[in-house]
């Protein structure tokens, strides 16, 4: 098994002074690397009869698809708003300054169903926070939220109290 935290470069100050910025491509640039990520989602996810892999826009999508491939299961984008062409419900949630908006399309899932959500990183929890109002109204179970990175002293385990979290590596940095 390899170390994951050493292939993920932290870039300081982007894209603003004082973020330290996790750069995940640095990651996908070692195969064997990408494959442990999907192959271990791959086996924990197996024995879940899940309906759909949801990934999040747009790092979210790399490993979200990924998964929904080796899985043979649907795949299914959650985008930033204005991005998906058919009839879609929209989440609005709070950023450090103003607000942003996420949607998917209404017709995508069905009431009953049951699906993993992929995103790259873990910080407030304020982007799952807002997937999961949207899977809320669908009537759709979220089964755990996987993310490749968790930021611990950014809290978003804490916020995301109700919602079941896996995560791979950890950085205790804000
Ligand atoms: P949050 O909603 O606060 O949990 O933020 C998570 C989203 O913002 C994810 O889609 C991440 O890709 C992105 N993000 C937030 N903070 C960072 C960071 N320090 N490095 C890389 N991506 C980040």
């Amino acid at each position: 098994m390899l170390d994951l935290a050493p292939l993920i470069r932290n870039v300081p100050d982007f894209p603003k002074p004082g973020i330290q910025f996790k750069d995940i491509t640095t990651l996908l640039l070692v195969p064997e690397a990408f494959q442990q990520v999907i192959d271990g989602w791959k086996e924990r996810y197996s024995s879940q009869k899940l309906d759909a892999i949801l990934g999040i826009d747009a790092r979210g999508f790399i490993f979200g698809a990924t998964l929904a491939y080796a899985m043979g299961l649907p795949f299914v984008p959650v985008r930033k708003v204005g991005k998906l062409p058919g009839t879609t419900i929209k989440e609005e949630y709070e950023l450090e300054y103003g607000t942003a908006t996420v949607e998917i399309h209404a017709d995508a899932l069905r009431a009953g169903q049951r699906v993993v959500v992929i995103d790259d990183l873990l910080a407030t929890g304020g982007t799952m926070a807002a997937v999961h109002r949207l899977l809320q109204r669908l009537g759709v179970e979220l089964v755990e939220a996987a993310f490749l990175v968790e930021l611990p002293p950014l809290k978003g385990r804490e916020r995301l109290r109700e919602i079941p979290i896996h995560t791979l590596v950890e950085f205790m940095v804000d």
